[in-house]
């Protein structure tokens, strides 16, 4: 952990040092993407220190053949990995014919801003070469958020008091690797290129997935502001560079304004592409930086007029939560049903595929409530649209009659995890995937969805938990064996407690929604138990298993037991490990860990979280006081889930604590691992913490409720929502708290328990 690293600031990540050990780490927070593409904050010139180098483009991927130990039979086949893609914002730059490089320069000021208010990277470096001629380096650098296939730069050398030649030396290359790859197999297949007056472009196809992408590059050079012609194509099989060299007198300064990024067989088909962002770099060019920039700004406003969380009185929790909101748009814009949001979004390859039980369990609620209604609509469709390979996967594991077992990771509706204790026993995510059906219809109070879609995945759901129970004569209940909880540092267990209650709920709530389908329309149902194929006998054997399942009591604690025999653990809290084994999964073995009474993530806790109706505050005072002093929060998916139960049990200053740690996990680098890439879906669960925690919002009975609590730290808190088409703004500080409506129809609002009319707040004024 460096704390000193990002100084704090309201709207700004701001690095105002070089550090050379912290190049990855600043590479991951700086990152920049649009939704559509995205890229680690890499330096545009040539960089020889340690450095992780990825571009990355949503939904394309390589099928990486399974690398494992030994093969279990339902192993998938690959896993598949996010691919770095050809890099298009490269400039080598010459000083007398010297490379600049900042790892062999001296650096005298350094200085990096990503403007989150803007989308805009910037960095400023005035360093002397090896040969002793000093320069600034200026750059600044957006991927549209207008246009998906359009990334621009503005790149800038100014001498200092010595004439030199520069060389500005923009180019696009293919010949690029993934960090992470099982075989080293060739990703990518360098099929053409094309270089002509300021524009070329490469045509690449992955191996195996065969993903056509076009990635190119336009540009225009400026001398002392002047534009300057004279400049040359040079090319090498997968790399095109323009090459721009001038005699510049001391004081002088060359620029390049460079246009480019990609476009994919998703987007475009192969044989468009070229012509496709021709079109946009050519217009973009004509438009120049600053009206672009504008039309970028223009953009982000409208994200952050619904998005913006703010935090008076508290710069790094304000700074905390921006960034957090920031990334979450930057990775998914809701606006391509193909697409969903990896844990590392496009600042990494680690996690590979893109979706996991993150989307649902934490994502989902933070699009549902700034997006418009479709968003929150395609990410279900998304997993509809992966029904049948749900089936065949399940089948694959012995499952049959329509029992659907969703992917612990997957990017096409595929399994790609291969390891036994979470392919085959990370189940709950099953029933993540089904809360979000009910967590849309809670929300939206509309039953479309459910009935025309959702009702198909829930059937699947029921049939596969249906199945995976097992009856104990010696219980004389439904028990589930060999399972891996949320708490993955523990495998292969008996009775989850929170897979069993989340099994449960899956089976009542399919059999509830298939008899209120039944009683507001008969005719429909009817054509659903046809299109299903359910029976009577099936619909009732869901409710007696649910009524008849295992959940495993301490009645001494007053605690459910995370699983069979977790009080036989020496139960000694976290405090017994030493500082400087933490975090224990970059320390202990294995089987020490498994050993241990540690828990990686909320995990009785996190059906608390989803439950919370279901149980009393007394019961989630006892659960929280016996699970937590066990929980290392090695899971980035942890502490926000703990800030929200905190603030239920009104420990508000507790979930301060967890509120930071989740929104500065990756600012402050608390796993020391952020050089990886940033933890975008857990940043879902940072929004959770302030929303569901300090905020207190809930959605109950068709209205929706706030019951602020603020901590010392901060003077004020507010955010807006938009629920039911009504777009509401909570405000909240030290004295008062208040409700507006910005737009939409009256919608029944709560605040602490009372039924309140909202003032009216002029639209976006
Ligand atoms: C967590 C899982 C999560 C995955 C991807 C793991 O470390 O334990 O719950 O799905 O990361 O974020």
């Amino acid at each position: 952990m460096n704390l000193d690293h990002i100084k704090p600031d309201a709207w700004k990540i701001v690095e105002d040092h070089y550090y050379p050990d912290r190049i990855e780490a600043a590479e991951s927070l700086f990152s920049l993407a649009n939704g559509a593409m995205g890229q680690r904050a890499n330096f545009e010139e040539h960089y020889s220190g340690k450095s992780f180098r990825g571009s990355y483009l949503a939904g394309v991927y390589y099928p990486d053949k399974t690398k494992v130990g030994w093969w279990k039979n339902g192993y998938p086949e690959y896993f598949a990995k996010v691919l770095n893609a050809p890099n298009w914002i490269g400039i080598d730059v010459f000083c007398n014919k010297e490379i600049v490089d900042l790892n062999t320069a001296t650096v005298h000021e350094f200085r990096r801003e990503l403007d989150m208010q803007n989308g805009l990277l910037t960095r400023k470096v005035t360093l002397s070469t090896l040969k002793g001629v000093k320069l600034t380096i200026t750059s600044e650098r957006f991927l549209a958020l207008f246009q998906e296939e359009l990334g621009c730069i503005r790149y800038t050398v100014a001498l200092h008091d010595q004439a030199a030649e520069i060389t500005l030396a923009p180019y696009i290359d293919a010949h690029i690797s993934n960090n992470d790859s099982n075989w080293d197999d060739p990703f990518w297949e360098h099929k053409d290129q094309f270089c002509k007056d300021s524009f070329a472009a490469l045509h690449t196809k992955t191996n195996k997935s065969a993903f056509d992408v076009c990635t190119y590059q336009m540009v225009s050079f400026f001398v002392d502001g002047n534009k300057s012609v004279a400049f040359s194509c040079e090319e090498k099989p997968g790399r095109v560079a323009f090459v721009h060299t001038k005699q510049l007198a001391a004081g002088q300064k060359v620029m390049v304004v460079k246009t480019g990024g990609y476009c994919s067989s998703l987007q475009q088909p192969q044989s468009n592409q070229q012509n496709h962002v021709y079109d946009i770099a050519v217009n973009a060019l004509k438009q120049g930086f600053d009206e672009l920039l504008q039309s970028q700004q223009k953009q982000w406003d409208e994200v952050w007029r619904m998005a913006d969380i703010t935090i008076e009185g508290d710069v790094k929790a304000q700074q905390g939560i921006r960034f957090n909101i920031f990334h979450l748009n930057q990775t998914y814009t809701g606006k391509n049903p193909l697409l969903n949001i990896g844990p590392k979004g496009f600042t990494g390859e680690k996690y590979g595929g893109s979706t996991y039980w993150d989307t649902e369990a934490f994502c989902f609620p933070f699009y549902m409530a700034t997006k418009d209604e479709s968003v929150a609509k395609n990410l279900l469709n998304y997993r509809y649209k992966h029904l049948d390979k749900a089936m065949e996967n399940a089948s694959k594991l012995g499952f049959s009659d329509g029992a659907a077992l969703y992917p612990m990771v997957t990017m096409n509706g595929e399994e790609c995890h291969n390891e036994w204790e979470i392919t085959f026993e990370e189940i709950h995510r099953n029933a993540a995937i089904a809360y979000a059906v009910f967590a849309y219809e809670r929300y939206t109070g509309k039953s479309d969805y459910l009935i025309e879609r959702g009702i198909d995945v829930l059937v699947g759901i029921a049939r596969f938990w249906a199945q995976r129970v097992s009856f104990s004569t010696a219980k004389n209940q439904y028990v589930i064996l060999g399972v891996t909880g949320p708490n993955e540092y523990e495998n292969n267990v008996n009775n989850n407690w929170y897979t069993n209650y989340a099994a449960k709920w899956c089976l009542n709530y399919t059999a509830s929604r298939l008899d209120k389908i039944k009683d507001e329309n008969p005719s429909e149902h009817e054509a659903i138990l046809n299109r299903l194929n359910i029976h009577e006998e099936e619909h009732t054997q869901w409710k007696h298993i649910a009524n008849n399942i295992y959940l495993s009591f301490d009645k001494n604690r007053g605690v459910y037991l995370q699983q069979d025999g977790f009080l036989d653990k020496e139960l000694k809290d976290t405090s017994a490990i030493s500082r400087d084994e933490l975090p224990i999964n970059q320390h202990w073995s294995w089987d020490r860990i498994l050993r241990s009474p540690y828990i990686k993530q909320a995990d009785v806790l996190q059906g608390f979280y989803f439950f919370e109706d279901h149980f009393t505050k007394e019961q989630l005072k006892k659960n929280f006081d016996f699970y937590e002093p066990f929980t290392v929060h090695e899971s980035s998916l942890s502490p926000s889930i703990h800030a929200v139960l905190a603030t239920t049990l009104g420990r508000v200053e507790q979930a301060y604590k967890f509120y930071l740690q989740t929104s500065r996990l990756d600012l402050d680098d608390y796993n020391a691992e952020v050089g990886e890439g940033l933890h975008i879906t857990s940043m879902a669960g940072t929004w959770l913490s302030v929303v569901e925690g300090f905020g207190g919002m809930r959605i109950k009975d068709n209205a929706i409720h706030f019951s602020p609590k603020l901590p010392d730290a901060w003077d004020s808190l507010s955010f807006k929502i938009n629920f039911r088409g009504a777009i509401l703004q909570l405000t909240v500080d030290k004295e008062t708290s208040q409700v507006s409506q910005i737009s939409g129809d009256p919608v029944a609002v709560f605040l602490n328990g009372n039924l309140v009319k909202p003032s009216h707040k002029p639209v976006f004024s």
